[in-house]
């Protein structure tokens, strides 16, 4: 069996990870006679050897005491502990020890007030692997509801009585649902419980919009994320903040499917290889299945027509409601729109073409790994559909490489010139013309010249006086 590392070995690791303004910062708390530690995700990541974002401190020094001890410092949440002290052009916030008092809003406390207790400081923290101290200076560890054990085997078990923790801060439900994805935990059984229970789940219906999101976010970013999805689904928080994706469950699909619509999806978050947004598409791309849900009168199967147009109308209501940013929110819905891919070896060129102008070269990308995960959790044999996406991939790279003409900007005559040489006015019709000239070029690539382009715009033009 391998021997556990002994104490001072292990202190003197963590401490050779902790950059260097981090120990000048708590090497400058001591010389005035104070003490600096890190803590919270800092320590449970350094002790997992995982890269640290962020570096939490805490200090038994006040907030006033550090505007002095330290020559540039922003009060950046001053009345709840936290400065942020700046070294170089890094900013490193640094909270004052404290104890909490009621949680009137469910997220944030009443009343802090500020002590010299460590263990008191760590009691208030959500999960024991997140109540973890480290003085880099002494060196020591503070490890008071047994944290480090927990890690080793990766059990995230509340601080204190678990359904007392959630009743307070509704928050708290949601970061366990994301580090058992994130961290690869599991959740230990009482505190899962608590999760689900009443008090827990009407504290968090008031965690903001935001925060759900950016929770979701980084769910997203784990290797399954499906592990937190579940748990979500599973405790009743989905029902509250994603009821269009609970409708997925039980949703019995195809015969073109061996899972029901809630298993598909979380298996495709899966499969989905990119970052969390496009991810976020993939747990979005069946949400319009339930409402289109029918049965075939010729097979006697289920269909799910437009469930992708569907599918983006109910995405763009979800994204606006967790406040996504629009760009991404724009992204999402669009291949949840596109995310259908029926290719077959019968496409023309032009069909090539079609596809591209409406996917967009920059989301093409985006559309084929998206349908690559979506194959690969239906569950039956995926190589001739893999197969299907690979071929219109390379067809694809081939259009592209012609330098097709995919929208009005890409034609060799532009509003202003037609305007120009046929005598027209500004307005609706040179945007049809345009439009009218792109589907042209789509069809048949060669006349993308000047000349030919005014020919046939005049043609069209003559067709549209005959109408
Ligand atoms: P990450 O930064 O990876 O998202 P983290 O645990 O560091 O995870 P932060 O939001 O940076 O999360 O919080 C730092 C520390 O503050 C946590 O480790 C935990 O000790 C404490 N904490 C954060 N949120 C809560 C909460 N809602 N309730 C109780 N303690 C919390
Ligand atoms: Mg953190």
């Amino acid at each position: 069996m391998r021997q556990p590392e002994p104490d001072s070995v292990l202190l003197s690791r963590l401490v050779a990870a902790v950059p260097e303004p981090v120990l000048g910062l708590c090497r400058r708390l001591r010389q005035c006679g104070k003490r600096g530690w890190v803590v919270g995700g800092s320590v449970r990541d350094l002790l997992l050897g995982r890269p640290v974002q962020d570096w939490d401190v805490a200090t038994d020094a006040r907030p006033r005491q550090m505007m002095r001890f330290f020559a540039r410092v922003v009060p950046t949440g001053i009345r709840h502990g936290t400065v942020t002290v700046l070294v170089g052009d890094a900013g490193y916030e640094v909270t004052t020890l404290r104890g909490e008092h009621g949680y009137g809003d469910g997220r944030r406390p009443d009343r802090v007030e500020f002590h010299d207790d460590i263990a008191r400081d760590l009691a208030r923290r959500d999960f024991t692997i997140n109540a973890i101290a480290l003085d880099p200076i002494e060196p020591c560890l503070v490890d008071p509801f047994g944290g480090r054990a927990d890690l080793a085997r990766r059990v995230l078990r509340a601080v204190g009585e678990a359904r007392e923790r959630f009743a307070e801060d509704g928050l708290r439900i949601l970061r366990a649902a994301r580090f058992a994805a994130t961290l690869g935990c599991r959740i230990e059984p009482d505190t899962l419980r608590a999760m689900g229970e009443k008090g827990a789940l009407e504290t968090f219906a008031k965690v903001s919009a935001e925060r759900v999101r950016d929770e979701w976010l980084k769910a997203l970013s784990a290797a399954r994320p499906s592990v937190a999805f579940e748990i979500m689904r599973e405790t009743g928080m989905l029902a509250i903040v994603g009821p269009e994706l609970l409708a997925l469950h039980g949703c019995r699909q195809n015969r073109h499917h061996l899972h029901d619509a809630w298993q598909h999806t979380m298996l495709c978050v899966d499969a989905c290889q990119g970052d969390a947004v496009l991810r976020l598409a993939a747990l979005l791309h069946d949400v319009g299945k339930p409402a289109t849900r029918a049965v075939s009168e010729k097979t006697g199967d289920h269909t799910f027509y437009s469930h992708e147009e569907v599918g983006a109308t109910m995405a763009e209501a979800i994204l606006r409601r967790l406040k996504l940013s629009g760009a991404d929110r724009e992204r999402v819905v669009h291949i949840v729109r596109h995310h259908l891919v029926c290719y077959s070896q019968g496409w023309t060129d032009a069909a090539v073409r079609r596809f591209l102008r409406r996917v967009t070269p920059e989301r093409t990308e985006d559309v084929f790994q998206l349908a690559l995960a979506d194959v690969r959790a239906k569950g039956g044999d995926e190589q001739a559909d893999t197969v299907q996406i690979e071929k219109l991939r390379a067809r694809i790279a081939a259009v592209a490489a012609e330098g097709s003409v995919l929208s009005a900007r890409d034609l060799d005559i532009d509003g202003h010139a037609l305007m120009r040489e046929l005598g027209l006015g500004p307005g609706p019709l040179i945007g049809e013309l345009l439009d009218a000239l792109v589907e042209l070029v789509t069809e048949e690539p060669g006349p993308n010249e000047r000349g030919k382009l005014l020919d046939a715009a005049r043609a069209h033009l003559a067709g549209r006086a005959h109408e």
